[in-house]
């Protein structure tokens, strides 16, 4: 490691879901099931592929600064004027991020939660306070409340990765009418869930909900996050925001896959009725779920070794261990293809 590295990137950072894979290859499976990443299975929609493949004609030009076609769309969708994007919502974050955080800043995340927020937020120098979820995974609102006094940002995820469950908009408005803290509600399940938040954005300044095409779109590999913002936010985002982030071939993607909703329904129902299945077949403690995937406690075997004997198998899945504030007994598996479910549940019944 050069002595020049940042001493936060000479420790390790985000846990990629790699391990399982080689696992896997290592038996010689070549085609595996998929459950590790909360993806979509089914392929992208085929307007958005059309989109995709004649926006490669004019990719010797830059794509638009603020991509408008785009974010008026989006804008449609999501009924909010004030739309910002960014590569994926990763992108997003990080750059909300920018936006706000000074040197020692505080940032609070409700954990167990999405790492990224913790990472990205110590990467740019943020003091993060991790404020402990209930036994039951619902957000301690008295507490997080409470953390949020001295703290620029706060981090709520809902539905809630790797959790599944919701936080009710009551909750979120309970936790922006007691604090001025700027608040990013992740909604990248939101797609999949009987949960809507868009109504808070007209009555409060301080808060924020990003979303992702990644998930509900099937356009992961493509890279599209977005959020709806406060109007007095969208000026100094773009000014912290990386110039282009949003491709000409993700942008185009995006409007076909938007106006092909069609696509989305048939996932939802797909999510749904797996989804139930999954909850009723897994012979281990579930917990109710309002996205594509499951949390799924495998005691008294380790998330680790349940993901490696079923990697073995060629089914790979996400153990939980390093999600800061949860067990070591814990493994989440997201909804696949059919065949990928299946699969999935005759194994994790002959174990
Ligand atoms: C998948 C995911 C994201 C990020 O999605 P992108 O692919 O970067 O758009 C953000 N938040 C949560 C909770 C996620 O699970």
């Amino acid at each position: 490691m050069r002595p020049s590295v940042r001493g936060i990137y000479q420790r390790p950072g985000y846990i990629y879901a790699t391990r399982a894979e080689e696992l896997a290859r290592k038996e010689g499976y070549t085609r595996l099931a998929r459950l590790a990443s909360n993806e979509n299975p089914f392929p992208l929609s085929p307007q958005a592929k059309e989109m995709a493949r004649e926006a490669l004609d004019e990719v010797n030009r830059y794509p638009p600064e603020y991509q408008t076609c785009l974010t008026e769309a989006l804008a449609r969708h999501c009924s909010w004027r004030h739309i910002v994007l960014g590569n994926g919502m990763d992108g997003v974050i990080e750059a909300v991020i920018r936006t706000l955080i000074d040197p020692g800043d505080e940032v609070v995340v409700a954990e167990p939660t999405f790492s990224f927020y913790r990472v990205a937020a110590t990467a740019q120098t943020a003091e993060v306070r991790g404020v402990p979820r209930k036994k039951d995974f619902s957000v301690d609102v008295p507490a997080f409340i409470h953390g949020c006094r001295e703290a620029k940002l706060a981090f709520l995820c809902t539905p809630n990765n790797p959790t599944a469950n919701l936080t009710s908009c009551e909750e979120v408005r309970k936790i922006l009418d007691a604090t001025d803290t700027m608040l990013f509600l992740d909604n990248a399940y939101i797609e999949f869930a009987d949960a809507e938040y868009r109504d808070l954005m007209a009555e409060y300044d301080h808060l924020i909900i990003g979303r992702t095409m990644s998930k509900a779109f099937s356009m992961a590999g493509l890279r599209l996050g977005y959020a709806l913002v406060p109007s007095w936010f969208v000026s100094p985002y773009h000014r912290a925001s990386t110039p282009f982030a949003v491709n000409r071939v993700t942008a185009a993607a995006a409007l076909g896959a938007l106006s092909d909703l069609d696509h989305v329904r048939e996932s939802k129902a797909h999510v749904a009725y797996w989804r139930k299945k999954f909850l009723e077949s897994i012979p281990y403690p579930t917990f109710p779920s309002q996205a594509n995937f499951v949390l799924i406690d495998t005691t008294p075997h380790r998330g680790e070794e349940m993901m490696e004997q079923l990697a073995k198998r060629g089914i790979l899945v996400r153990s939980c261990e390093s999600f800061p504030g949860l067990g070591d007994h814990y493994i989440r598996v997201n909804i696949g293809a059919d065949w990928e479910n299946e699969l999935f549940l005759t194994v994790i019944n002959a174990l």
